[in-house]
Order: structure tokens, then C-alpha cells, then sequence
């Protein structure tokens, strides 16, 4: 079987958040199970140079309203997995993927609608034929429709089915009327049952309709956006799919998550020894310019700050939090008002409040690493990834019972003999609170804190389980599109 990952973002190359760790590992995970997978991306001008690039000449044109636009389609490789990387620097050489802070590129309907299409010519100039398109979020979805509409006489692209993922339902991919031109389909296309949205295109709607098979990155979450709660407006196109849509849990990548190799921390630890753990700590607390203090609970959250992450409830319950004598640590980036809320904080609480504005991969490692809680309560939450690091470096998870936070954690109050954690359901400050209290008083008890944590190091959240079932749904697509399953 042959598949082809196409994604706005794949780690290594280029990470914002959890999709990228997702597209980078599951290729790596698929070939140990012998499926040939393949990533392609754009070259976006924060990919760094020293990873393999091999220029052979392989040009795309593609059709963007009335223009011809071209360009080079250039091969790259990471830990075995060949990537190929759509070059135009008129479009991907920018300061940043999506967005400034200010707000989108004016353009972006005009730049994905490229890459989706500068997909499908990839696969023709390199030869590299899928049986499997894996496409994920809105900046690839419209390959879906531009395959079913473009190429169903084409020889090769005809034969090739697709998977849309859905990362974040939050993210649609939603553009003015007047961006209908660039996509080159009819205006029979900007109708309820395809790309119309409330009088707008909608990207990702597109992918949901002519993808042969949708999945999210949770159970929960493929259930909970069949709802008005958490559809977002796209409810009723996904139902209407539902038998076709399914929940596969992201995996971790053990290479990079794991405390008993990173070389990012200050001290490797073990389930057996965790010895280390007490010296990242206090690396950690020194790190944030926190008073030393190894017995004092130390809860913390990496993320983005967004309204989703639930960073209202959290500075809302801020003060309450630091009268149950904790410290807690904050790396994030986003939107604008809660780094100047959180700054605010800061100044009120310098000795137990770290906050670091940022990305900065090393640093989440070192509070993965020495802290005793993360929080994260979410209002709504595809998968979520740092809770699964969190379980895996012993760092207990306090999370909002949303989506796959809700699938991976288990609450340690309701079963203590199997609890990975503490739950919440409500979406307010007094039901987090309550999860925060009750997670401080098994942190009292030492010798239940131990076996807790221990427990919480032994959970498998590894790729290998998760690829499988991304196999049977490369399986079922190729099925449902009518060619040969074949065998892998
Ligand atoms: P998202 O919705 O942002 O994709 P996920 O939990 O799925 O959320 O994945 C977020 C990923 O990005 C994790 O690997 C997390 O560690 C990382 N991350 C988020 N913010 C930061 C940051 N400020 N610095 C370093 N890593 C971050």
C-alpha cells in the first residue's frame, strides 16, 4: 500500500502545533508496519537548511483563476521518510505559516487553494502514485473535490482515494464568495450540498463532502462535532457522513517523548528511578526564576493561548490557585489579550508565577519534565498531545472531560485502582478548582502520589496502535472509491 501525508505542517521541517507532530510521526510509524508513506508540504521559509534538499527539476503548473502559476516541487527526506516540498516563495517564503499576529494573510484562500492543487500535480511529476491521499485540515481539503472534479478521466489521479482528517474543527478555512475564481470549478460548486457556508466558501466543507472517508483525532471528538455544541456549523454536512466518519487517537512519537532518553532535560528518569525527576524540578523552578522548592506542588500548561485551551477559566482562577500555596509555569503564544492578561498576573505573583511568552520546544521538554501537574482545560479538544507527554514523563494530568482528553484520561476519583488523572466536566472555574483540589490532596499522600505516578509512565499512547488503524481506514477508503484494497 501506498500512501501520500499532505499537510500544511510536518515536524521536522515545520511545526505550530499538534498536526505537524502528527503528519511527521505517522509516516515513520506506517513504514515499520510496511506501508510506504510519503509527506508533501510547502517550503515555507522556516524550514531550515540543513536538511537534505534535492532540486530534480520537477515543475507543476497549476491553473489559479485565469493565471498559470508555477512551481518546483523539490525532495527532502527525514528519518527515512521521503518529503517532497512545494516550492513558491510568493506564497510559503513568509514570516509566518497561517497568520501574523494582526490576523490571517489576506491571501491565504489563494495560497492553499494552490497547495491543494499543487498536490495532485506532485503526484504526476513525481510518479509517486498513492493508493491513498491522506489529507489533513482545510489548507489540503479542497485536493478531495479538485480530484473528483479535475482529474476523474485522468489514467493515475483517478484511481487514488482520499482521507480528510480533521485536526480542529475550529480552523474551516472560510472566505468570501468572491474567492470562487481561484478554485476554477463551476458556480454549481457554491451550493448547500458542496463549498457554501452561510453565503461563504468553506474549505474544509469541501474536503468533508468528496473525501471517500473522514476521521477526527479522537472517538469523542468524531462524536461531539455531530452536535450544534461542538459542530461549529458543520454538524449536519457530518452527519449526514456519519457512517463514513471515524475517530483514530493520535499517537506520541517515544523518540522525542520519552524521559528516559531526552537529551533536552537535565536528568533522564525511569518508572523505576525518579531520582531525575526531582532534579528537573528544581531546574525548572530555576528556570522561571521560581523560589527552590522541591515539596511544593508544581503544576503546569504549554499551549497555545486561545480561547479553546480554556485560558479564560485559567486566569480567572489564577489567585484562588496560589492560596493553596502551588506554583505553576506557563509557556505559550497567542492571542494578544492573554499575554498581557498573564502578564499582569505575573507582575502580582513574581514568586510563584512563571509565564514565558514563546515557542520553545526545548523548554516544554523541561516542564514535561520537572513538573508535578499539568492543567489543561479545554473547552473543546480534538486529541490533545501533552497530556499523553505529561502521562509518559509522570507529570499528572488535570484536564476538562472534552473530546480526546475525555478518551485518554482516566479519573483517578471515580477508579482509583486504574485513574491516570483528574477530570472536570463543566466548563467553570469551580469545577476546575474542585479538580485542581482534589488532585493536591493525593499529592500529599507521597506513597499515592508515587504509585500514581508511576502508573501514568506505564500508559502505551505509542504510534504503533494507531497506524494500524489509520490502515484499515486507508483500506476502507480505497474500498468505498472502488479500487483494488490490494495488500500491504
Ligand atoms: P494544538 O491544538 O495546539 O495542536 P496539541 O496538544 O494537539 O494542541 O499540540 C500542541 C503541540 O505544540 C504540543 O506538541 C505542544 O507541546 C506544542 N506547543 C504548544 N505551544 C508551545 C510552546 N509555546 N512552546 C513549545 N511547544 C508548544
Amino acid at each position: 500500500m501506498k500512501v501520500l501525508i499532505a499537510s500544511p505542517e510536518v515536524y521536522p521541517f515545520v511545526k505550530t502545533g499538534g498536526l505537524a507532530d502528527v503528519t511527521g510521526s505517522l509516516p515513520k510509524a506506517l513504514k515499520k508496519l510496511g506501508v510506504e508513506a510519503r509527506v508533501i508540504l510547502p517550503k515555507h521559509k522556516q524550514i531550515p537548511d540543513n536538511f537534505p534538499f534535492r532540486y530534480r527539476n520537477l515543475k507543476v503548473s497549476c491553473k489559479i483563476s485565469s493565471k498559470t502559476v508555477d512551481a518546483e516541487i523539490v525532495e527532502s527526506e527525514y528519518d527515512g521518510v521521503i518529503a517532497y516540498l512545494v516550492e513558491k516563495d510568493e506564497y510559503f517564503y513568509r514570516d509566518y505559516l497561517y497568520s501574523t499576529p494582526d490576523g490571517d494573510y489576506l491571501d491565504n484562500a489563494e495560497r492553499f487553494t494552490f497547495f491543494s492543487k499543487a498536490i495532485l500535480e506532485a503526484i504526476k511529476v513525481t510518479g509517486y502514485v498513492p493508493d491513498v491521499l491522506h489529507l489533513n485540515d482545510w489548507e489540503t481539503a479542497l485536493s478531495a473535490m479538485f480530484l473528483k472534479v479535475h482529474y476523474k478521466d485522468d489514467p493515475l489521479l483517478s484511481r487514488v482515494a482520499t482521507l480528510l482528517t480533521i485536526h480542529n474543527l475550529g480552523y474551516q478555512g472560510i472566505f468570501w464568495h468572491y474567492d470562487m475564481h481561484l478554485l476554477n470549478v463551476g458556480w454549481e460548486y457554491f451550493t448547500p450540498e458542496y463549498l457554501e457556508f452561510y453565503g461563504k466558501i468553506n474549505f474544509l466543507k469541501g474536503g468533508i463532502v468528496f473525501a471517500d472517508i473522514i476521521n477526527t483525532v479522537s472517538k469523542k471528538y468524531s462524536q461531539e462535532i455531530q452536535t450544534p455544541e461542538f459542530g461549529l456549523g458543520l454538524e449536519g454536512v457530518l452527519r449526514k457522513r456519519s457512517s463514513d466518519l471515524f475517530g483514530v487517537l493520535n499517537g506520541i512519537d517515544y523518540d522525542e517523548w520519552n524521559p528516559e532518553k531526552d537529551e533536552r532535560i537535565p536528568a533522564k528518569y525511569t518508572v523505576q528511578n525518579l531520582e531525575g525527576k526531582r532534579i528537573n524540578k528544581v531546574a525548572l523552578q530555576r528556570a522561571f526564576g521560581l523560589s527552590i522548592n522541591e515539596e511544593v506542588p508544581l503544576i503546569a500548561t504549554i499551549s497555545r493561548l486561545s480561547e479553546q485551551k480554556g485560558f479564560d477559566l485559567i486566569i480567572e482562577a489564577i489567585p484562588q490557585l496560589f492560596t493553596f500555596g502551588v506554583q505553576y509555569v506557563i509557556l505559550g503564544t497567542g492571542e494578544r489579550r492573554f499575554h498581557e492578561e498573564l502578564q499582569a498576573i505575573k507582575t502580582r505573583f513574581p514568586d510563584h508565577f512563571g509565564l514565558k511568552i514563546g515557542y520553545d520546544n526545548d523548554l516544554a521538554h523541561l516542564i514535561e519534565a520537572g513538573a508535578d501537574i499539568f492543567l489543561l482545560p479545554s473547552k473543546y479538544e480534538p486529541c490533545g498531545l501533552n497530556q499523553l507527554y505529561s502521562l509518559k514523563y509522570g507529570t499528572v494530568p488535570v484536564v476538562r472531560a472534552t473530546g480526546g482528553l475525555d478518551d485518554t484520561i482516566i479519573d483517578y476519583n471515580e477508579n482509583p485502582s486504574l485513574g491516570t488523572g483528574f477530570k472536570f466536566y463543566g466548563f467553570t472555574k469551580e469545577e476546575m478548582i474542585e479538580a485542581i483540589e482534589r488532585a493536591l490532596a493525593v499529592y500529599r499522600n507521597k506513597d499515592l502520589w508515587l504509585s500514581l505516578m508511576r502508573r501514568c509512565m506505564e500508559q502505551d499512547f505509542s504510534w504503533e496502535r494507531s497506524a494500524r488503524e489509520y490502515i484499515k481506514l486507508y483500506q476502507l477508503a480505497m474500498e468505498k472509491h472502488g479500487s483494488n484494497p490490494g495488500s500491504i
